[in-house]
């Protein structure tokens, strides 16, 4: 299942292992708009 970042529209390969944290956006936007949960959820996202 390929998810779509709903801020640029780039492929979300990564977001599929992180049903209910992430919100359908790519890490790029995620540091731009979310900086505070970015960090978190790109520390999970590497230990996967
Ligand atoms: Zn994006």
């Amino acid at each position: 299942m390929i998810r779509i970042c709903s801020w640029c529209n780039s492929t979300l390969d990564w977001s599929t292992k992180f049903k209910g944290k992430t919100h359908g956006i790519c890490p790029n936007c995620l540091r731009k708009h979310f900086p505070d949960e970015a960090e978190g959820i790109i520390w999970a996202m590497a230990r996967c």
